[in-house]
């Protein structure tokens, strides 16, 4: 007896439609001697995946078929994310955060990206990795300098990092990361997405410039199909760290051969900073320098109005601009917008 289909018996996989990963065997269909389309097959990555369509009608198994359903992702409660989101007091990242921007500028990223506070180290911050089916994936727990902002380590280097899952002793948790602020996408795909490898990054940058959503992978390694696979439909301007560049530049283009949208940045990468430097401490950098005001100039929207508030921003970064050359690359690569959202005329300034 000869079945119509079978799972293809050469040794040639495929990207697995579901994971990306090229361990993904087709069927063929021995009536018409051809595939069947690519997304009907089985995913051989060992207990992994799982992914597997058969093909429907006569199909009969002709080789034993080991199919493996992964255990489902754990999450954790929002009560856990609730419980934590208090006693700013006692978290360095937000006290940071506080030296820089305004109360109302820190409670915004606070409310946003439902940062937490736990006590396990005195000053540790949660960052919360929340789908966006608005599932609670991860809490990551980690120790910043509360006047540097930067991570703290301890006595023998390593940085001061672990989980809310290690701290519960959720041994049984089925850990599936993904992109911290994921939960902000909505479904207008409209959106432009900034991704940066560093939580506090996508933090600080969210300030910076409000109408990209940033996320961020929270490894270099997480950039990556599957933790990017959400947001495939959206237009994704990735900032790598610097010295990281290449990696992300490659997987970009691996990536936009499966739909996506992505450009890489090379802002951070031609810049004369120090391996490792990110976006954020670019920028603070240019607040540190350019001492900026923190008032923020509401407007009527007319006409005489905005001109007279666009050339006082001009102005003002003309200034910023004679203590720092850097800025006017600044504005041109992010489409900066003064404080009413108005973008800035950079060839004005060039003169
Ligand atoms: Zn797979």
């Amino acid at each position: 007896m000869k079945y119509r289909y079978n799972l293809d018996k050469s040794s040639k996989k495929y990207h697995c439609p579901n994971c990306n990963k090229k361990t993904f065997v087709r069927y063929f269909d021995n009536e018409k001697k051809e595939y069947l389309p690519n997304e009907i097959g089985r995913c051989d990555r060992e207990n992994k995946c799982g992914y597997h369509t058969a093909p429907k009608g006569n199909y009969i198994k002709t080789y034993e078929v080991k199919y493996t359903t992964p255990p489902p992702i754990s999450y954790h409660s929002y009560t856990l994310v609730s419980h934590c989101g208090r006693n700013y007091k006692h978290n360095n990242f937000v006290q940071f955060l506080k030296n820089i921007f305004t109360i109302d500028e820190v409670k915004t990223v606070i409310l946003k990206y439902l940062i937490g506070t736990s006590k396990f180290w005195d000053g540790a911050t949660v960052f919360w990795q929340i789908d966006n089916n608005k599932n609670v994936r991860h809490g990551k727990v980690m120790l910043y300098n509360i006047k540097t902002g930067k991570r703290l380590k301890n006595a023998s280097g390593n940085a001061f990092i672990t989980s809310v899952r290690s701290l519960l002793k959720l041994n049984n948790f089925n850990l599936k990361q993904c992109l911290f602020g994921l939960h902000l996408i909505n479904k207008k795909a409209s959106q432009t997405i900034g991704i940066v490898e560093s939580e506090k990054t996508a933090v600080i940058m969210s300030l910076f410039k409000p109408n990209y959503v940033w996320l961020a992978t929270g490894s270099k390694h997480g950039f990556k199909y599957e933790m990017l696979k959400p947001i495939i439909s959206y237009n994704i301007i990735a900032f790598p760290d610097k010295g990281e560049y290449n990696d992300w530049q490659s997987k970009a283009m691996e990536l936009n051969d499966y739909g996506f949208k992505i450009k890489v940045s090379r802002f951070i990468e031609d810049s004369n900073h120090v391996n490792g430097t990110d976006l954020a401490d670019i920028y603070l950098e240019q607040i540190r320098t350019s001492k900026k005001p923190k008032t923020v100039t509401t407007i009527t929207n007319t006409s005489t109005n905005f001109s007279r508030v666009k050339s006082i921003t001009e102005a003002k970064i003309k200034r910023m601009m004679k203590k720092n050359v850097n800025l006017l690359k600044l504005i041109d690569v992010f489409e900066l917008t003064d404080e009413n959202n108005l973008p800035i005329n950079v060839s004005s300034l060039k003169d």
